[in-house]
């Protein structure tokens, strides 16, 4: 630009260029957008965290199978402890019947036939109760087995999910980091541009497909079909729309940049 006299319109004329400098702008925000959310999708596709996820899910059902045996285990350990204290019980029944069947207290025939039957019954009942505690000793030999070769399972996802886990976490944090670098760049593009413009771009881009600004080449608006041209008449209004205030397509609703506006 040639060095001009100042005018006294000269500072109308600054504060349109830089508002027309801060439009232009806007396509290079856009860019640095569309840099920064390519990112965001790549992190989010990362094939690490498929294979991470993947794993997790394992892990979480290695998990619940242990809880699930951890609970049988203690079941049985009830079982076993209820059957036990039974067995003493009647244990101790036994020893006072025997104690009384062999203390010469009891002389009648019929109640010493009445005690000896008692006795049997409490027999039989403690064989009962010792049988059962056999079964749960083998359900819990069978189970405990089990819960070993479950754990080694467990341990072995485990060192699996922890690995895959920083496997994930060191390819996110390498986008982590080129996300920074965008952000501080959009960050240092965006400083010269008038909030209320900012705002208006980035409503549009939210609501509009990330796109919020786009150039009008010839008769296309780039935010729109590229097939699609535009009539005349709506190109002339875009294009001869004031420098430095912003303009949007009647098609597409996005901010519309003119280039080459002094042809
Ligand atoms: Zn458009």
């Amino acid at each position: 630009m040639e060095t001009q006299e100042i005018q006294p319109d000269s500072a109308q004329e600054t504060q349109v260029a830089q508002a027309d400098a801060a439009l232009q702008q806007l396509l290079l925000v856009q860019e640095s957008d569309n840099a920064i959310a390519l990112q965001i999708h790549k992190r989010e596709l990362l094939p690490e965290r498929s294979a991470f996820e993947a794993l997790d899910e394992k892990l979480k059902q290695a998990v619940a199978l242990q809880e699930r045996i951890k609970v049988h285990i203690e079941e049985l350990e009830q079982d076993q402890t209820k059957t036990e204290a039974e067995i003493a019980e009647t244990e101790e029944s036994l020893q006072e019947s025997n104690t009384r069947l062999y203390s010469g207290e009891i002389t009648g025939v019929r109640a010493i036939e009445a005690l000896q039957e008692q006795i049997a019954v409490l027999k039989r009942r403690k064989q009962n109760s010792e049988e059962i505690v056999l079964e749960i000793l083998e359900r819990r030999e069978s189970i405990e087995s089990k819960s070993a070769t479950v754990n080694e399972k467990h341990d072995e996802i485990q060192a699996r999910h922890t690995e895959k886990a920083n496997l994930l976490k060191s390819e996110e944090d390498k986008i982590g980091e080129i996300l920074q670098g965008l952000q501080q760049q959009r960050e240092e593009l965006t400083a010269k541009i008038p909030p209320n413009l900012l705002s208006d771009y980035e409503e549009r881009r939210d609501r509009l497909g990330g796109i919020g600004v786009a150039a009008l080449e010839g008769r296309h608006c780039i935010g729109c079909d590229l097939n699609l041209m535009h009539p005349i008449a709506e190109v002339e209004r875009m294009r001869q729309s004031p420098s430095g205030i912003p303009v949007d397509c009647s098609e597409c609703g996005r901010l519309i940049i003119v280039a080459n506006r002094e042809d």
